[in-house]
């Protein structure tokens, strides 16, 4: 919070607000009136103390909006959401506008998280009918978090605070999310704030690995490629899960930094491997809308030795969704290069069919999800039959899964599926143990660490 020049606090919430606590483009209150309006209440509540709430809102992904319809188009979406926030507060309530594409809201009657969740839900249903641009119309989203006076803080930093932890975790849950402030999300986000420094030392200390889980050829059963896993055994926090620690560095902005080591790790290990022997390797959602990606994942594989038709990238529906116009200028760079594009978690995501026809794929990874049940549950054994003479027709190869048991490869196997992949046919495991397997199946080939 910036620093405040001292204002009247006995000022009456209805007096006109001065120049300086009002924000130029929408017209709303700025932070400064929200400051003041805050101690306003205070005061007027010292000798009968009421709760009462204080809300923020951030639109999901204004940055990308901004950039793509250009700042005029920003300004008038800023304004229009203003407008839209103002009018559907309740009673007695403020809207202010305390940064770029940030809202906050002064809730006198909201005093409990039902009150405040309903406010919030009230507010995110009027974001979501689309904006319009005059030619064009653009749906958005907004995250919110809030904060109830004086359990969440009595200080106006402190309350306000409280509020931004409670955005922050709606942010990190995705989009259009709705949080009010506790001590359990405050000790949540403690913890994140401890694995994100851990997990800034491991990298820097190269201390993330990568494991290898082999990939099968249904019909021989023989191996032909490997999926990298990311595996982090911290000294305080001992074994965290990469859909753990994963998203951490996505949303705290590092995740190209961990990608480009494990990549790197992953490709100098495949070059062990006989060069038949693919490497399929996890990309992010956050990635995908950096356009320095391509030349980024090419750079390393070529700097290592690895052939781009030996790499494999997974990408998931999600992750080509958030920005799909620099995710297509992405997947056709690598494409053109020979790197090979997987669609991870089908069938979990929205509109998958879509996506099969916008998007040049190559492969298509059915969700564990429908393997695990194949055996036990016809729907599911229906949906990935459907699935294969789909991407049959569309000539896209398709791995199952999560394989975890013989009946399941069976039925797989009989239901023509191409590739597999599950503990039946293997954990992933290190670099060492990955290699010794290969060495043992490849044992009368040509010694390996000679191929590129
Ligand atoms: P994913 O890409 O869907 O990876 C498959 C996950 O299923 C892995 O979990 C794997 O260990 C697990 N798995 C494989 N076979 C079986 C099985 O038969 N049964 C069961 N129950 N599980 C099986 P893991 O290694 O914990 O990874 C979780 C997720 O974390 C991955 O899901 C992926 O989304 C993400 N991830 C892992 N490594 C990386 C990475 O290097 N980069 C990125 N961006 N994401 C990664
Ligand atoms: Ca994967
Ligand atoms: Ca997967």
């Amino acid at each position: 919070m910036s620093a405040v020049p001292a204002t009247d606090p006995r000022r009456p919430a209805e007096e006109a607000p001065a120049p300086s606590s009002i924000d130029r483009l929408t017209g709303l209150g700025n932070e400064e009136r929200l400051r003041e309006a805050v101690q306003t209440i205070v005061t007027e509540r010292a000798a009968d103390p009421a709760p009462f709430a204080v809300g923020l809102a951030n639109i999901d992904g204004f940055k990308p909006i901004n950039d793509l319809f250009g700042p005029a188009a920003g300004d008038e979406i800023i304004c229009q959401v203003a407008q839209r926030l103002a009018t559907c507060v309740p009673d007695g309530a403020a809207v202010m506008r305390i940064g770029g594409d940030e809202f906050a809201f002064l809730l006198p009657l909201v005093f409990e998280r039902k009150g405040a969740e309903r406010v919030g839900q009230r507010l995110k249903d009027v974001l979501a009918a689309p904006f319009d641009l005059g030619e064009r119309s653009v749906r958005l989203s907004a995250s919110f978090g809030f904060a109830i006076h004086p359990f969440a803080g009595a200080a106006f930093a402190d309350l306000m605070k409280s509020a931004d932890t409670a955005l922050y975790r709606s942010k990190r849950r995705g989009r259009g999310q709705i949080t009010v402030y506790s001590s359990e999300i405050a000790q949540e986000m403690k913890r994140a704030t401890q694995l994100e420094q851990a997990l800034r030392n491991a990298i820097m200390a190269g201390g993330v690995d990568v494991h290898f889980q082999p990939i099968v050829d249904l019909r021989s059963d023989v191996v032909v490629g490997f999926e990298a896993l990311a595996r982090w055994c911290d000294a305080d926090l001992g074994y965290v899960s990469p859909d753990v620690f994963v998203p951490i560095a996505e949303e705290r902005g590092f995740i190209d930094k961990l990608s480009d080591m494990l990549l790197r790790k992953a490709a100098e290990a495949a070059m062990d491997w006989p060069r038949e022997l693919f490497l399929s390797f996890n990309l992010s959602s956050a990635q995908l809308t950096d356009p320095s990606t391509a030349g980024n994942i090419l750079s390393i594989i070529r700097s290592v030795g690895l052939s781009p038709a030996r790499l494999e990238l997974e990408i998931t529906e999600t992750a080509v969704m958030t920005d799909t116009e620099v995710a297509h200028t992405i997947v056709a760079e690598l494409r053109s290069e020979g790197v090979r594009i997987a669609l991870d978690d089908f069938g979990t995501g929205q509109s998958s069919l879509g996506r099969l026809r916008d998007f040049s794929f190559d492969k298509v990874k059915i969700d564990r999800a429908f393997v695990s049940r194949i055996s036990s549950d016809r729907v599911s054994e229906h949906i990935i039959k459907a699935i294969i003479a789909m991407c049959e027709g569309l000539g896209l190869e398709v791995v199952a899964e999560g394989i975890e048991d013989f009946a399941q490869a069976l039925k797989l196997k009989a239901l023509g599926c191409g590739l597999g992949q599950g503990y039946f046919y293997g954990k992933p495991i290190d670099q060492r143990a990955t290699l010794r397997a290969i060495t043992e199946r490849y044992q009368d080939l040509a010694p390996v660490a000679a191929s590129a």
